[in-house]
């Protein structure tokens, strides 16, 4: 089927919630995909941090068909070694205690929030509420959307999940302005993604983490996009020296396949009790073989120390853009903002590159990176140079 055709059954038959670039792509191995009319594309958006090892890895393909053909739904009425092996290995690798697998993001998210008010209760009956940071983003459900820090999220869609409070990122008198006697725990991205790849300040983090253990209160890190390799480490909390309670994980552990997870230290191990929360899909059996391969290919010290190094050169070479500016972001999670005199938006690069072949993430007004962790030294030389070129002539 060619685009335009793609084109006109999507306008048809699908609710119009997506603003999507006018490519279909219908392959992909490695870092580069092909589209629907047979023009290539080297990535640099892992399908928004999914794709950690690129499209279509061997061995992770060998390991979903292999798990597909054996057993490929059980659901949680029943015990599933599968997903037992994968919360050991996550157990082991994370430091910490508990796991619960739910489907995406937002659903590890929302099992977060219920076990910091589950957890609230054993302080006081009304310590519910959570306080996130302005600029946040946690997620498309109508909780989560409540707790992501910023308004153009809060329309539509209310009445929304009450208890969310706001502070602003990196301001510790703010938060603890905020943080009152029916606060049971703060939700923070250590990297606002959605938001223009912002880093916390580090000494803002650990403060933070100080507050809540005077306070006895939740550190919950939102770690859906830093995650599973992403900043050079499985974990960016471990980037910044610190330990938070309680940890979720989605986009890259599944490497393409959906599976979100809610980890948590012992000590909040038996919050959440029989009957309390579940899933139908969660945990299920090709899920966490798919999983299982990307913990086994990314929890190695080596292919971690590279995502840092590799990070550092691609940033290094992005400082040699002329047109851009602000270049910051930890391994390879990394952003970019467009010299306002260029008179271009993040989202006109964006279609600069597509038309060169590239594939680049917005985020507000950054152009982000988010390359497949795979991707080699040469394929980044590769990329800057067609964002070099696309900005010179745009310019030009
Ligand atoms: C993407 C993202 C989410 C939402 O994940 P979904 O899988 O789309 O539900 C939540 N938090 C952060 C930090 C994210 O980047």
């Amino acid at each position: 089927m060619n685009f335009e055709a793609i084109r006109q059954q999507e306008k048809e038959n699908l609710m119009p919630t997506y603003g999507r670039f006018p490519v279909a792509l219908v392959q992909g191995k490695g870092v580069y995909a092909t589209d629907s009319e047979g023009k290539t594309y080297l990535d640099f958006t892992s399908g928004i941090g999914v794709n950690a090892l690129g499209w279509c890895d061997d061995g992770w393909v060998k390991a979903v068909s292999e798990q597909a053909a054996t057993l490929q739904h059980i659901s949680n009425l029943y015990y599933n070694p599968v997903q037992t092996a994968l919360a050991e290995e996550l157990c082991r690798l994370s430091g910490f205690s508990k796991v619960f697998f739910g489907n995406s993001g937002a659903e590890a998210n929302e099992c977060a929030i219920k076990l910091a008010r589950k957890f609230g209760e054993t302080k006081a009956p009304d310590c519910k509420r959570i306080l996130t940071l302005e600029n946040s983003f946690h997620g498309r459900t109508v909780t989560t959307l409540a707790a992501t820090g910023q308004d153009e999220f809060h329309h539509h869609f209310d009445p929304f999940t009450e208890g969310f409070d706001y502070a602003p990122i990196d301001d510790m008198e703010k938060v603890r302005a905020a943080v009152t006697e029916k606060t049971c725990a703060v939700m923070i991205e250590l990297i606002q993604g959605e938001g223009g790849v912002f880093l916390l300040d580090p000494e803002f983090v650990r403060q933070l983490r100080q507050l809540c253990t005077e306070k006895g209160i939740l550190l919950i890190a939102d770690e859906v996009q830093t995650g599973i390799g992403r900043t050079g480490k499985l974990f960016c909390f471990e980037r910044y020296g610190i330990r938070p309670d309680v940890v979720t994980s989605a986009k890259g552990l599944g490497g393409g396949l959906p599976i979100g997870a809610c980890l948590c230290s012992a000590e909040l191990g038996a919050v959440l009790s029989g009957g309390m929360h579940g899933s139908t899909f969660g945990g299920g059996p090709v899920v966490c073989a798919a999983a299982r391969y990307m913990l086994g290919r990314i929890a190695d010290p080596a292919f971690l120390a590279e995502v840092e190094a590799k990070g550092a050169y691609l940033q290094e070479k992005l400082r040699t853009i002329p047109q851009l500016t602000n270049i910051r972001g930890m391994g390879l999670m990394i952003g970019a903002d467009v010299k306002p005199e260029t008179g271009l938006t993040s989202l006109d690069v964006a279609n600069l590159c597509l038309k060169k072949g590239m594939l680049v993430l917005t985020a507000h007004k950054a152009v982000r990176l988010l390359p497949p962790l795979v991707m080699t030294r040469e394929e980044m030389d590769q990329g800057v140079a067609v964002l070099r070129q696309a900005l010179k002539e745009a310019t030009a």
